[in-house]
């Protein structure tokens, strides 16, 4: 007995010594990862003691996300993944246990059948038959890009919970002008559709495609009602989810749990969508359970599945560093300011201006010119320093008017400087170069103290979202020239609108909106008809 003793204790001696070591080790190495990477520019040292200051568990934690991201990684292959969280303040929101195991489980499933894998290839060789077959291990969602980047983030977001959600794979098929904008989200494969996919023209896909479930639907080729199949179910079918889906009650079905009963026998989905479908994903009781257990908090999904699969690419990140270190390195504080002016807009560039003004001067986000003791919200009484006014528009002409109007800013008890990384003046389609400017932008606000965007804006939705910041929306109206009052309004929570929710009942198959009220969603503070994921 004495004997065993003495050696269980020499074990637990072994085991705690071996501990330590390896806790060292890791904590040396992390110190010295923050150490080397960082330049020491005043902002970023601030942030990154106030990352210091906590307790070296979190420090550890915050280096992955809270267990977010993978540990699987190559960090020279994707240097934001590792260095963002340097330049932002940690997220105060912490992702579930269970969506991190997920998230690990479906990476597994990623790299069992991705691309080039043989089971990859045996999906493939089904998809040629024609018809789904219940044996296969893999089955596939595919999404392709419409509309500009934030639409983008946003669909490609919504369709990975989709994907998690329904044990499918995710693949893009990437277009040239979103190739190598992020990086690989899953480690060790690739979610990029190979070249030689045989299912071509995919972007071509649309409400009136024979392979598109609400048409397939409409003229009885598939049925809802999965007793009543009598014919094969086919190998591919296509998702419509652009926003005109909301005209035709068929393509609406995929929010019914009936239609996802069928979807799921489907080895082979395509998804084109512009809006950000997710929250339609929180109507159907199918995903109710898995929903609540990856998501206690719903406000932070876009928050957490953002930050989980959007990292720029090196050449973004130079870029982004290239903007951080020219314009927001110096500043104590950074107001972003995210300008949209969208085709529709009727408001003159005059009024749009003193909305602006008007909201930040109502919400102490901007200083007053003329008043010189009155503090921000955001400057404490010894933060008196310098404020980057940070403005992320396609037209100059807003940055023109903001330095104007803060030529005088040197009679302030700090400096204001304002500053626009790029003007582009028009949106550019199928431009990639353009395409890697809008994400830096995107990722540069996300490092702001406070922000101010637009209503109706996908830009602004993912900027915020990934920041973990609720800012003021200037609303807008799509009638009226004037502005509305009041001028912005602060979101309630974090996840972004969903623009058009469906609008059938599921049960009585006619147009309703019942759907739209339920216990996690509510209407948007921008967009009258949207919803949004609250708590
Ligand atoms: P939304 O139209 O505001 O919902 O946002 P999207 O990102 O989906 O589409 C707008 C597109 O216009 C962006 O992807 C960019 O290509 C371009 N764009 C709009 N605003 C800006 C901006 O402030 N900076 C840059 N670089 N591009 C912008």
């Amino acid at each position: 007995m004495k004997k065993r003793w003495g050696f269980m204790t020499m074990r637990l001696l072994f085991q705690v010594l071996f501990l330590t070591a390896m806790a060292f080790l890791i904590l040396h190495s992390t110190n010295q990862l923050a150490i080397s990477r960082a330049s020491s520019p005043r902002r970023e040292t601030r942030l990154r003691n106030e990352v210091s200051n906590q307790s070296t568990e979190s420090r550890l934690d915050d280096w992955l996300l809270v267990g977010l991201l993978s540990t699987e990684f190559d960090e020279q292959s994707c240097v934001s993944r590792y260095q963002s969280m340097l330049y932002r303040k940690p997220s105060p929101y912490n992702p579930s246990p269970y969506l991190v195991s997920k998230l690990r489980s479906y990476e597994a499933l990623h790299k069992r059948c991705g691309p080039n894998s043989p089971l990859f290839k045996k999906s493939v060789e089904q998809l040629r038959t024609n018809h789904s077959t219940d044996q296969l291990d893999c089955n596939y969602v595919i999404w392709t890009p419409l509309g500009g980047l934030g639409n983008r983030m946003l669909t490609l977001a919504s369709t990975f919970l989709y994907a998690i959600l329904t044990n499918r794979v995710l693949l893009v098929n990437n277009a040239t002008d979103f190739a190598n904008l992020f990086c690989e989200p899953f480690p060790g494969s690739s979610w990029v559709l190979p070249l030689n996919f045989p299912v071509r023209n995919l972007d071509s896909y649309d409400a009136s495609s024979e392979k598109s479930y609400g048409y397939l639907l409409k003229y009885k080729l598939i049925s809802e009602d999965l007793r009543a199949q009598s014919i094969m179910l086919p190998s591919f079918v296509y998702v419509h989810l652009e926003s005109s889906y909301i005209w035709d009650m068929y393509d609406q079905f995929f929010f019914c749990d009936d239609s996802q009963l069928v979807l799921g026998k489907i080895n082979w989905l395509l998804v084109k969508s512009d809006v950000y479908f997710l929250p339609g994903l929180f109507m159907l009781s199918t995903f109710d359970e898995e929903l609540s257990l990856m998501f206690p908090s719903k406000e932070t999904v876009f928050h957490h599945l953002g930050r989980y699969l959007f990292q720029p690419s090196n050449s973004v990140w130079k870029l982004v560093m290239q903007y951080y270190h020219s314009y927001v390195e110096k500043a104590n504080q950074v107001v972003g300011i995210q300008i949209r002016d969208f085709p529709w807009s009727l408001i003159s560039k005059d009024n749009r201006f003193n909305q602006i003004i008007n909201c930040g001067l109502k919400e102490n986000i901007l200083p007053p010119v003329r008043d010189h003791n009155r503090k921000t919200r955001y400057l404490s009484e010894d933060q008196t320093g310098t404020e980057a006014i940070l403005v992320i528009s396609l037209y100059k002409d807003y940055y023109d008017r903001m330095k104007s109007y803060y030529a005088n800013s040197t009679r302030l008890n700090r400096t204001i400087n304002v500053y626009q990384p790029t003007h582009e003046e028009a949106q550019q389609l199928k431009n990639l170069s353009h395409n890697k400017k809008a994400l830096a932008e995107i990722y540069l606000l996300t490092f702001s103290d406070v922000m101010v965007t637009s209503a109706w804006s996908t830009f602004g939705y993912v900027s915020y979202s990934i920041a973990g910041i609720k800012p003021w929306i200037l609303l807008s109206s799509k009638v009226s020239k004037e502005v509305i009052d009041p001028p912005c309004r602060q979101v309630r929570t974090l996840d972004p609108c969903f623009h058009v929710p469906p609008t059938i009942n599921c049960k009585t198959k006619r147009r309703s909106k019942a759907n739209q009220v339920g216990p996690h969603v509510r209407q948007c503070e921008d967009v009258n008809e949207g919803v949004k994921l609250v708590d």
